[in-house]
């Protein structure tokens, strides 16, 4: 397990795994700790692509786009998460839009996944829906 949270790698204060995205990664199956906010699950997710965490990643994906499975490359190092803007998806919000950067690889092979992901509040539980 790893002592930093993986989402949590690029910034000054760094809680643990234990204390930051590993509540819902247990909860997810039984929806009993859930993420409030979209960047909330954004981090999560970034967190479960960082552990290889395939089924968080599908549980968590809004089934009009989920994909029936999925194979995470475990060769990718990714290096930390950078939210650049949380543009909406509040813990009162129904829908958010969050911005962030990805980074993965070190030196030469050092590289950044930019997107804009768009998420959905179902129940009470976000969802990743996709890309815009
Ligand atoms: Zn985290």
């Amino acid at each position: 397990m790893p002592a930093t949270c993986p989402c949590r790698a690029l910034d000054e204060h760094k809680p643990s795994y234990a204390q930051c995205c590993q509540p819902f990664h247990l909860g997810c199956q039984d929806k009993t700790v859930l993420p409030e906010t979209a960047e909330a699950l954004m981090r999560s997710r970034y967190s479960a692509f960082v552990l290889l965490l395939e089924q968080y990643l599908l549980d968590t994906w809004h089934e009009s786009t989920r994909p029936q499975d999925l194979q995470l490359d475990e060769e990718l190092e990714w290096t930390g998460l950078e939210i650049i803007k949380t543009r909406s998806g509040g813990a009162q919000a129904s829908r958010g839009v969050v911005e962030f950067a990805a980074h993965y690889g070190r030196g030469a092979n050092a590289g950044s996944q930019h997107e804009v992901s768009t998420f959905v509040k179902e129940d009470g539980a976000w969802y990743y829906v996709d890309a815009l």
